[in-house]
């Protein structure tokens, strides 16, 4: 039984004595070797699920707005399954209100080019670090060995060069909040970007108003990011938000110690939300 067969099944099951009220999982999309996310409530839907290498979508950040009808069941691989260890370590969601049926993931390809997609080249975590029951074995894809190479071929660049660099790549940006949209922490109902009170943030698509949504955007979710590279995949424009994002990883790893966000339901708070006596504060 391969792990979408075990995966239909469940579903069906699931559904069918009312364990959960909606199951969220992927279907074929329109074109050749594209999936799209699926969100089904009946039973007799579940032999639309399909799991794989084409399911470049993650899928925690629907559990967010599917739980207000009942217990949802998901697939989830290690991205999937750290971003919902993100919504309910950011109280978005509770435990109980998901299952989860795991599956070992190796990576995901681009429909077209069959090339494996960067952020799972980059991927640390293949297997689900939560779930209720795997479909299949665990992959045990090997991490990736620097976690920061792109880190360091910016920090290489003097302070003008990096100025220039960024500019140019605010320039580029449309504002469309993909990046937002998909980002399992970026879970704030009304988010800053949309407050319509005035000198609140420029909506102007400039430079510096683009920055100053991309950084407050990751200042936003600095301790939390899960590393998932779905802000950079979903960018129409193609903008390297991974550097941006591993930057300030990089940094707080230095500061605090090395961490890595939404491994584990019992992880410490967030290093930016708390405060210690021996925190470094070189900066002051
Ligand atoms: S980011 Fe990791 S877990 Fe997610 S699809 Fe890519 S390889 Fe799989
Ligand atoms: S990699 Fe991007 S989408 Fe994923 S958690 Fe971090 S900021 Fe959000
Ligand atoms: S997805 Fe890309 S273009 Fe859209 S707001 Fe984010 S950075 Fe800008």
């Amino acid at each position: 039984m391969t792990a979408q067969d075990t995966i239909r099944a469940r579903a069906r099951e699931l559904l069918e004595n009312g364990e959960v009220t909606t199951f969220i999982g992927w279907e074929s999309g329109r074109f050749e070797n594209q999936t799209t996310p699926l969100v089904i409530t009946d039973a007799s839907d579940a032999d639309k699920l399909v799991c794989n290498e084409y399911c470049v979508n993650t899928l925690a950040k629907y559990a967010r707005d599917v739980v207000t009808r009942g217990k949802v069941g998901m697939v989830v691989r290690g991205c999937d399954s750290r971003g919902i260890v993100r919504l309910i370590n950011d109280q978005v969601i509770n435990r109980e209100d998901v299952y989860l049926i795991g599956v070992g993931c190796a990576g995901v390809r681009d429909r077209k080019t069959g090339e494996l997609l960067k952020k799972c080249a980059e991927c640390r975590h293949g297997d689900p670090v939560i779930c209720d029951e795997m479909a299949g074995d665990a992959a045990g894809r090997p991490q990736p060995s620097e976690r920061f190479k792109e880190v360091h071929e910016v920090e290489l660049m003097t302070q003008p060069e990096r100025s220039r660099y960024f500019e140019g790549v605010y320039a580029k940006c449309i504002r469309c909040y993909a990046c937002r949209d998909v980002c399992p922490c970026c879970t704030c109902r009304e988010c800053f970007v949309d407050q319509r009170r005035e000198n609140w943030v420029g909506k102007q698509n400039n430079v510096a108003e683009n920055r100053f949504y991309s950084l407050t955007r990751v200042m936003h979710i600095a301790d939390r990011c899960i590393e998932c590279g779905e802000c950079e995949r979903a960018c129409p424009m193609g903008l390297p938000l991974m550097k941006l994002n591993r930057k300030v990883i990089k940094d707080l790893n230095d500061l605090f110690g090395e961490f890595e966000s939404s491994m584990t339901l019992d992880e410490e708070p967030g290093k930016l939300i708390t405060y210690d006596l021996v925190d470094c504060e070189e900066f002051m």
